[in-house]
């Protein structure tokens, strides 16, 4: 028999970002609901046929969004907070996602371990008054469009619960839920629905052993409405929750076959006989192309031990952009071992193919032209035939491709010998944090700074828009960004700043910046993934080693210090945070890549302080981010993370002060790893967690120096001093006085000028007070 396909969402935002723009053109007034949802209609459709036309058997359906995916269920499900109850339909949606005037949106955090943000649903007791109207429409169309292939994706009950915070017990929440998720299935069935993939990715988490009545229980109950069901899970393995989740009365599971064990788990305990594989094996969180001989004989082992399966990505696409032939700019080579959306429902249908001939049995299969205009017709549909004929991508094109890359982006002999021949030694400071202190800069107890940028208002943008353009000369531009730095240092002089920094005019984006001047990254035009609502990021892709060619930021650092008595600090983005913000290469892992790009970071330290840098931060906001789901595998995370930092910061002078910067983090868990990170001084978000996040290092006994975030960046309110003041007193009541800094908790760069200098002003008297009281 044919393997089938199978997709599990795509991504959303349009090719040319037609849903961010017409959401943003909506917020401002400029069009209307009908228009806005006219846009999601399409962008939606034109996927669906991409879909079609790639040959996928059964495409999930109802992952558009305007906004958030969990947030639809949240709605549809009536889990309505009391304060958003005053508004109804799209007006309430939006509030809920963004807030309004005095009411604040629901609270947004990161999905698992990708860079995309949901929206924490908020679960009280009370009736729910459900409303999937909206769902039931789309699936609808769907089938007018795709026949039998239409799959609606139903965000599953318990990974709902178990992200949520919860005003009531799971035991009641789950008893609220059951009859509406039977309701909702019923309906698609009465649609003539051949089969619904129920999402519940949190089973993957380390905790899944917990839930286990719960699922049992619901999954009970669902089997009730005989509707065939295929349980979907991504981003990691089953773990221990492997044996009984194979037990849950469903006709399909579908696992990751890209991260953790789950082939080993198959092989050690087998898949049931009743029961369909979804293989998630084509990589939904990378953009390479698949290495048909790594991936094959996955597939073979598959088939020896499981009856029936089928051939799918590895989670939804949403997490990679649309198409990578796009990506002219990007040299051939790189190119065409690229694979994003596009490329990759190809390469779901090649495995599918291959793994199909591969079978003797079937080998003689004829391919028959279909008639695309046939997929209208149900009675006629054959999804055999058509994933045959318009399957594009073979082995050979696959090979050549990849081999052509390996000529165009050569393992590079120099970078291989520094990383083989690093000794413990590279990854330690020259003397201990109480030997090195004194040797460091001194400066008055409580000392202030800022964590780095300064506001990138709309003339700065579009200088460096214009300068990209080619529209201004790479003189003016600089002259220009001088501009902003000699500003950015006097406003911090009067302001009384007791450490200054340049301002960051020059960088986009931290990471971006960087990557920009380091061998090994590219930069795709239109390869934009959503993070949150209407907002697209560009992720960088790493797929070389990573080779300094020249210093990055030593001519913004001489010009600043050049205009100051006080003190610049160098400014750096860390290694780990390079790596968590990228695409990364397949071929080599994490780890030496990270390394790879502390080496780079190495000579730039030595640069700085060459060029007169006391001071030298090197950030890393994503350190925190970066850890595996299961909390088994953090220490090994937690291992080369801190070590890439340490390897970056390593060289530095024993008299040269590093600080890093970590913002909205929580460190109580951690906190023997942030201790290693031996920086001299750790800033921290503070003002917004009530003082939390320096208890957690403090009680935890932290030792070196802390940056206390007194100022949230977020908000445009500006603090007083007498605010700042009394967060500071409770916040450092338990430390030692020469361990604190006062600081705002981040950048400031989406701040105005406006707000930003009286905000620095009052934070500099706070700092003043504090020191008359010490
Ligand atoms: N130095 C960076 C800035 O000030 C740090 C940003 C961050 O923590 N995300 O913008
Ligand atoms: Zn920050």
């Amino acid at each position: 028999m044919k393997i089938q396909t199978a997709t599990l969402g795509y991504p959303r935002i349009g090719k040319n970002r037609e849903v961010k723009k017409a959401l943003e053109a909506f917020w401002n007034g400029k069009i209307g609901s009908q228009s806005l949802l006219q846009t999601v209609k399409e962008v939606e459709e034109a996927n669906w046929k991409t879909q079609l036309d790639a040959g996928i058997d059964k495409i999930g359906i109802g992952d558009t969004t305007l906004y958030d995916h969990i947030l639809d269920w949240t709605f549809r499900f009536g889990l309505i907070p009391e304060r958003f109850q005053q508004f109804s339909g799209l007006e309430r949606y939006f509030a809920m996602a963004r807030g309004k005037e005095g009411i604040s949106a629901l609270e947004m955090t990161k999905w698992f371990d990708t860079n995309y943000h949901y929206l924490v649903p908020e679960i009280t007791s009370g009736a729910l008054r459900a409303d999937w109207s909206d769902f039931i429409e789309r699936v609808s169309r769907a089938q007018e469009i795709l026949g039998k292939r239409a799959i609606p994706i139903v965000f599953g009950s318990c990974t709902l619960l178990r992200l949520s915070k919860l005003d009531l017990n799971v035991d009641t929440a789950i008893s609220q839920l059951i009859p509406l998720y039977t309701d909702l299935l019923t309906e698609l069935k009465s649609l003539g629905i051949s089969e619904v993939q129920i999402h519940e990715p949190a089973l993957v988490l380390g905790d899944g052993n917990n839930w286990k009545e719960h699922y049992q229980a619901v999954y009970k109950s669902l089997s009730g409405v005989e509707i065939p069901l295929n349980l979907v899970t991504y981003f990691d393995d089953l773990g221990e929750t492997y044996s009984w989740v194979m037990d849950l009365p469903v006709n399909a599971i579908s696992l990751d076959l890209t991260r953790g064990s789950n082939l080993e788990l198959i092989k050690t305990y087998g898949f049931p006989e009743d029961k369909r594989l979804g293989v998630g094996i084509v990589d939904a969180r990378n953009i390479w192309q698949i290495c048909p001989e790594e991936v094959i004989p996955k597939l073979e082992t598959i088939k020896d031990v499981v009856r029936e399966f089928e051939v799918q990505p590895s989670a939804s696409l949403q997490f990679v952009p649309y198409d990578a032939t796009r990506e002219t700019q990007l040299p051939e080579a790189l190119r065409n071992v690229l694979s994003f959306a596009e490329q990759k429902l190809q390469e779901v249908v090649f495995l599918a193919q291959k793994i199909t001939v591969c079978d003797a049995k079937y080998n003689h299969e004829p391919l028959v032209n279909f008639n695309r205009n046939n997929s209208q017709n149900q009675s006629k549909f054959d999804a055999t035939k058509l994933t045959v004929t318009y399957y594009k991508k073979d082995q050979k094109t696959i090979e050549t491709a990849w081999e052509k890359f390996r000529r165009f982006s050569p393992i590079n002999q120099i970078v291989q010998q520094q990383l083989k021949s690093l000794t413990s030694k590279d990854f330690e400071r020259n003397l201990s944090y109480d030997l090195r202190r004194s040797l460091q800069i001194s400066l008055p107890v409580f000392p202030t700074t800022t964590i780095g940028s300064f506001p990138q208002t709309s003339d700065v943008r579009k200088l460096r828009v214009r300068y990209k353009r080619g529209e201004i000369s790479q003189e003016d531009y600089q002259t220009a960004i001088k501009a902003q730095i000699l500003e950015c240092i006097r406003s911090q002089e009067e302001a009384g700043l007791d450490v200054l920094v340049h301002g960051e005019f020059e960088r986009t984006d931290m990471v971006e910046y960087f990557g920009q001047q380091l061998q090994g990254f590219a930069f795709t035009q239109n390869g934009w993934v959503q993070s949150y609502g209407s907002r697209c990021v560009r992720p960088p892709i790493i797929y070389g080693d990573v080779i300094r060619t020249q210093a990055m930021t030593v001519d913004e650092f001489i010009y600043a210090q050049s205009l100051t008595e006080k003190p610049v600090k160098g400014m750096l983005t860390g290694p780990v945070t390079m790596i968590n913000w990228s695409y990364t290469r397949t071929d080599i892992s994490r780890q030496e890549q990270a390394f790879q790009i502390a080496l780079a970071l190495r000579d730039e330290v030595t640069d700085l302080e060459a060029a007169g840098a006391k001071i030298i931060q090197i950030d890393e906001p994503a350190l925190r981010e970066g850890l595996p789901l299961k909390t088994k595998r953090w220490n090994e995370y937690l291992s080369w993370a801190v070590d890439s930092f340490k390897l970056s910061a390593g060289i530095a002078k024993p008299g040269t002060q590093i600080h890093t910067h970590m913002c909205y983090s929580e460190f109580g868990d951690i906190i023997t790893d942030i201790e290693r990170l031996d920086a001299d001084v750790l800033s921290i978000e503070n003002s917004r967690s009530n003082n939390e996040t320096l208890y957690e290092l403090t009680d935890g006994g932290y030792s070196k120096q802390v940056g206390n975030g007194v100022y949230d960046v977020h908000s445009p309110a500006i603090p007083t001093t007498e605010q700042m003041l009394s967060q500071l007193r409770t916040g450092i009541a338990n430390l030692p006085v020469k361990q604190i800094w006062v600081n705002p908790d981040c950048g400031l760069k989406t701040r105005r000028w406006e707000e930003v200098i009286p905000a620095l002003k009052n934070m500099v008297e706070a700092a003043k007070k504090l020191r008359e009281e010490a």
